[in-house]
């Protein structure tokens, strides 16, 4: 299964995609994770985001598109869950383009719809485990054992440089002006399957998969 989450920051992408892949065998391909690693790495690359990413705006899309098509050369065969891409249309274009050419069919695309005023309080709480990238929220989401992750155990945890309400405002506009296109885009080719992002996390998750197994478009 060849899937595509998009939401607004905070809506919840990365935690569903991980539920999602491993719901369906699959692999989730998220570019910020990409970005994030890159930059740890202290790459080419890296360095030239660095500051783009602190900000909270747009890498410019080739960088993306290319970041996509080298990790969909290399898919172990069982699908993917895209987690923040395309966020331009630009990008859903090559992305059509790039999945066409090695034949890849995307079957759907799933909106995950919050309420945009709740945004900044649960991007500000949140955190990762820095070990296995397992996430947390200082409110919604406390390990059981307080400073214990609860999938491997670590004591070191991790909040993103760009997870401030500043920057999160700038992540906001940025998905109004240039991936909202990309939802409607989905939407005209029936793809698209909204869910309510305001639910628990399970519920979400319960979300997707009863949309997806059921394969009818709802909204
Ligand atoms: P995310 O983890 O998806 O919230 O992405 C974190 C940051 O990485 C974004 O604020 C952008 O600076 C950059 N980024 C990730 N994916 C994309 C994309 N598809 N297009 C442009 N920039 C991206």
């Amino acid at each position: 299964m060849n899937l595509v989450l998009l939401g607004a920051p905070g809506a919840g992408k990365g935690t569903q995609a991980k539920r999602i892949a491993q719901e369906f065998g699959t692999t989730q391909l998220s570019t910020g994770d990409m970005l994030r690693a890159e930059v740890d790495e202290g790459t080419d690359l890296g360095r030239h985001v660095d500051e783009i990413m602190k900000a909270g705006r747009l890498v410019p899309d080739e960088l993306i598109i290319q970041l996509i098509d080298h990790q969909l050369d290399h898919l172990g065969g069982a699908g993917f869950v895209l987690d923040g891409v395309p966020r331009t249309l630009a990008q859903a274009h090559a992305l059509d383009a790039m999945l066409a050419r090695k034949r890849l069919p995307l079957e759907a695309v799933i909106s995950i719809d919050v309420d945009e005023d709740k945004m900044v309080e649960r991007i500000s709480g949140r955190f990762t485990c820095a070990r296995c990238g397992e996430g947390y929220h200082e409110k919604f989401k406390r390990p059981a054992v307080e400073g214990v992750c609860d999938v491997c155990g670590s004591t070191e945890f991790v909040h993103r440089a760009d997870d401030n309400a500043e920057t999160v405002r700038q992540r906001l506009r940025d998905y109004h002006a240039k991936t909202e296109p990309v939802v409607a885009y989905y939407e005209q080719r029936n793809l698209l399957r909204r869910v309510n992002g305001m639910l628990s996390i399970d519920e979400v998750t319960d979300e997707i998969v009863a949309k997806l197994r059921s394969g009818g478009r709802v909204d």
